[in-house]
Formats: structure tokens, sequence, C-alpha cells
């Protein structure tokens, strides 16, 4: 029967680890993780994402600040809050929601968040320490998420060959330079295809392992995959559905049905990555917090 990678249960059980150390830090170094969320704009998707961080967070025992700045608010404003929260000792983890308004200068802010808080690990210096396996880093938390879901469930992909679909900075990428590290987590061969990729089926098909990060509803299909394929997919994608009350459902980019008669494993969604994300974030946070009070992470 094939597996099916829960993110939603591993993702409990990372959350209830993370509720222990919390406890234990409040009750040892007498520290709080502290997060700050900064919102510039009110787009109702990244309006969601912020709220689902604080919140759970709040539920971790994590203290947890959202900044909501106005859509116009100037480059120079952001950077001033950002430059705030470097310096605020309460503050262990700083998210900035993107995307940001055009009128700011993306890579500029995200460089300007002191690497030891950058939670989200988009900071160049946390890019650079991630790709050459150098000193602490923070891993983007996507990525991350993938990852833990397949050590704990069983799929370890040390000594195999991990196919992603992908190559951005926020998932493809970072995925690649996580699972060739030498280190816990890592040390699988790892082939990365994209949109120029030539005969993507014979690639895909090529894989111990499958990780799906494209943004194209459905494209990877049962004929893509071999038996015995371990898939997860990352894709998150709103697609027209005139039965369901909302108008709408939410899907990956893996046919679910078709390919989980090939798979050995798959993760579903929703259900699957999306709650590891924000588990990574917290986890990170609580990592964060740990480095600063000398506590072992
Ligand atoms: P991007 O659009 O930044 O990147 C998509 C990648 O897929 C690109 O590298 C692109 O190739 C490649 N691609 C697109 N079409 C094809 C194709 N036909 N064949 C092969 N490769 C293709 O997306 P993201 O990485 O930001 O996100 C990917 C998906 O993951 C989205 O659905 C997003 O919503 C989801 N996501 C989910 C998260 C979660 O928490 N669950 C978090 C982040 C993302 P090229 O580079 O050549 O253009």
């Amino acid at each position: 029967m094939t597996q099916i990678i829960s993110g939603r249960e591993i993702s409990d059980e990372i959350r209830s680890e993370l509720k222990d150390q919390v406890a234990a830090l409040k009750a040892e170094h007498g520290v709080t993780p502290g997060l700050a969320t900064v919102l510039v704009g009110a787009e109702p998707a990244s309006q969601m994402y912020v709220g689902m961080k604080n919140k759970a967070a709040h539920a971790m025992g994590i203290h947890s600040d959202q900044i909501t700045l106005e859509a116009d608010t100037s480059e120079d404003e952001l950077l001033g809050v950002v430059e705030g929260l470097n310096s605020n000792p309460e503050i262990h983890g700083i998210l900035v929601q993107l995307p940001l308004p055009d009128h700011i200068d993306e890579g500029k802010v995200l460089e300007a968040i002191d690497p030891l808080k950058d939670v989200d690990g988009f900071h160049p210096m946390s890019v650079g320490r991630l790709a050459t396996g150098s000193g602490d880093f923070f891993a983007p938390c996507t990525p991350a998420g993938v990852v833990e879901m397949l050590v704990r469930s069983g799929n370890d992909p040390s000594g195999k060959h991990v196919v992603i679909v992908g190559r951005s900075n926020i998932v493809g990428k970072p995925a690649a330079a996580l699972l060739m590290r030498k280190a816990p987590g890592g040390n699988a061969t790892v082939t990365v295809a994209h949109s120029r990729t030539a005969d993507l089926a014979a690639v895909t098909r090529s894989a111990d392992i499958l990780v799906v990060a494209m943004g194209r509803p459905e494209m990877i299909t049962g004929d893509m995959v071999s038996e015995g394929t371990v898939v997860i997919d990352v894709g998150t994608n709103r697609v027209d559905d005139d039965t369901r009350e909302k108008g709408y459902r939410v899907c990956g980019d893996v046919l679910f049905d078709e390919v989980k008669e090939k798979a050995a494993a798959i993760s579903p969604v929703p259900g699957g990555v999306g709650p590891m994300t924000i588990t990574m974030l917290l986890a990170n946070t609580v990592k964060s917090a740990s480095l600063r009070a000398g506590a072992s992470v």
C-alpha cells in the first residue's frame, strides 16, 4: 500500500517537540523566543499567511509581533523598521512577508535583516553558508520542511537519486543544496530540472525521490513516475471547480490519484508541505533564541 506522507502529522510531532524546547528555554534561561512578522500592504494571501504564522507562534509559547505597514510605505521606512527589529533583544526571528510592493527593492530589505535573526533563510549570508556548509545557518523553511518529511517518514535521501523539478531561489535551489549536503538529511545525488529540461518525463522517471515545485497544477502524471518512487509535492495551486462551494479547489503539481498508484510514498496537497513551512519557521525562531541563550540546539 502507498505510504501517505502527512505534513500535518509530522508538523504536529515537531511542534510538540518545539513546545518543550520553548518551555525549557523559559525555565532554564529566562528566554522567550520572539518572532516579528512584517507585512507591507493588504494583499489577502499574504495577510492570511502572516496571520497563520503568528497564530502558530502563539500556540507554541513564542512571543510574536505582527507589524502591518501601509502599501505605500517607503523603502527607507521599511529599512528603519527592520533596523529597529535587528536591535530589539526580545526578537530572535524577523520575517518580511514576500512579495513586497514594486517600489521596494526586495533584495535590499532581505540583506538588511541581521543574519542571526534571518529565520526565513533568504539573507545572502544564510544562502552562502547553506551552499558552502560553513558555520551555522537558517535553512529556508519550505525546503527544510521537505527534508524533515523525508527523514521522519523513513525515506532518508542519503544515497538516493533525488530529482527536483523547479529551480527557484525559495524552493528548488535551496532544496538541492540541502539534499546534497554532507550532513544528516543530505547525501543524496541530486538532479534539478526546469522549464528548459529536455524530456522531463525521462528525468522524473529516473528518480528514487521526486520533489516537485513547479507551480503547474497536476502536471506530473502517472506515466512520468517509476514504480516505487517517493514523491513530495510542494506545489500549491488554486484551480476553478464549480462543484465546490468556494468555486475552486487547491491542488499540487502532481496528479495525486494517478501518481499514488505507482509511488511507494507520496505527500498530499493540502496537508503536505504547507503545514511544514510554518513549522520550520517556528523551529528556526527557537533555534535562533537557543543560540542567543547559549542553549544546545
Ligand atoms: P517559481 O515559479 O518561482 O518556480 C517554478 C519552477 O518550476 C521554475 O524553476 C520553472 O522553470 C519550473 N517549471 C515551470 N514550468 C515547468 C515545466 N513545464 N517543466 C519543467 N519545469 C517547469 O515557483 P516557486 O518555486 O516559488 O513555487 C513552486 C510551487 O510551490 C508553487 O505552486 C508554489 O505555490 C509552491 N510553494 C509552496 C510552498 C508551501 O509552503 N507549500 C512554499 C513555496 C512555494 P524555469 O526556472 O526554467 O522558469
